[in-house]
């Protein structure tokens, strides 16, 4: 039987959790990075930025097993939040942290929940500009000092929050409701329907996405010759990659989500269309002269590795939990079960292991 360091205390992951996410709340209960963890735990780490690949869709066996030992939790229960057991293909996800949002909404939600802020797979794909749930753009920057750049995690008093790297405020959409995406919206889904359907729409979406950022020899991609507002001020980024949306940042993902439901003939917007008759018969000879589709009406950060983990001593963890067991709070938590008693003794447990 192969032995793995335990650690004292580590949050279950939530059912629609991205792995990295969870593994970031871990490590910040102890000041740690996932990398750290590992090392910590007996084993190579895998850099953040291989996160993706090693982490995300196909974690490696042996990390997949310690990781879930140390955590008193089940293999499998970790293997099947894996985005390669959940039957979209590789090339849509978006690869980088960096290009993907978050929605301030469900994160508010979930601290209002008395739970930890956390990542979801479905900000990972490609079509995701907008949350499906509360219909608000994605945000990438901090609405406080308008800084782009990978948010962090932070285990706080009530709790593990995401916090803006530059100005460490929690990110948060109390600073100001953003208005609903609905054509955002309406794009996204049908793109998602057409890849998690497969067939004929995904090779459609692909060729796309493929066609709006293919370099032309006489100037800039097709995306920028369309009716939709641009991101100010910014070239689009390189395209060369194989599959273009899965490498774009979030405000070029989003026009592209746009264009690219209406030239896949996803959505109808015969009326009020962006994208402009000469792009659609372009698209349609770049794919051998095909009818067109009938319209459908209806989408962490890497610190430094070392082998060090802030943990505490046995004796110091044994009188925190003596602590929270003689305090108040213990003795008026309510006696029945359930997730409510649960998410009390989370509270308390953070609010001990950080001090407060
Ligand atoms: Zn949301
Ligand atoms: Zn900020």
């Amino acid at each position: 039987m192969r032995h793995v360091r335990l650690l004292p205390v580590a949050p279950r992951p939530f059912g629609d959790e991205l792995l990295t996410s969870w593994q970031c709340r871990v490590a910040c209960r102890y000041s740690s990075t996932p990398p750290q963890v590992e090392v910590w735990l007996g084993r190579p780490p895998t850099p953040m930025r291989e996160s993706f690949q090693a982490r995300d869709f196909q974690p490696d066996k042996d990390m997949t097993w310690r990781w879930a030992r140390a955590s008193r939790l089940e293999e499998r229960d970790l293997q099947r939040i894996a985005l390669c057991d959940l039957q979209r293909p590789e090339e849509c996800y978006v690869t980088n942290p960096l290009d993907r949002g978050v929605c301030p909404v469900c994160l508010d939600e979930d601290a209002e929940r008395g739970g930890d802020h956390y990542c979801r797979r479905n900000w990972a794909h490609v079509e995701a500009a907008a949350c499906e749930e509360h219909g608000v753009a994605l945000q990438s920057a901090c609405q406080r000092c308008f800084r782009s750049g990978l948010f962090q995690f932070r285990s706080m008093p009530d709790g593990v929050r995401l916090v803006c790297p530059s100005c460490t405020s929690v990110i948060s959409e109390r600073r100001g409701r953003q208005p609903r995406q609905d054509r955002l919206l309406e794009s996204m889904s049908a793109i998602t329907e057409a890849i998690d359907g497969k067939g004929f729409q995904l090779d459609t979406v692909i060729a796309a996405s493929d066609f709006l950022w293919a370099p032309q020899p006489h100037g800039l991609p097709y995306i920028t010759c369309l009716g939709i507002s641009l991101p100010y001020g910014r070239l689009p980024p390189s395209s060369t990659a194989p599959a273009p949306l899965s490498t774009l940042p979030l405000a070029w993902r989003a026009v592209s989500v746009e264009a690219v439901a209406e030239l896949a003939g996803l959505v109808d917007r015969r009326e009020i269309g962006n994208v402009p008759t000469f792009a659609h018969k372009a698209f349609r000879n770049s794919r051998g002269g095909e009818e067109e589709p009938a319209p459908k009406n209806i989408v962490a950060t890497a610190q430094d590795e070392s082998d060090e983990l802030k943990l505490r001593t046995d004796d110091d963890y044994r009188r925190l939990a003596l602590d929270l067991l003689k305090s108040q709070a213990w003795k008026d938590m309510p006696s029945n079960t359930g997730r409510k008693k649960d998410r009390a003794i989370g509270r308390l447990m953070s609010r001990a292991l950080s001090g407060g």
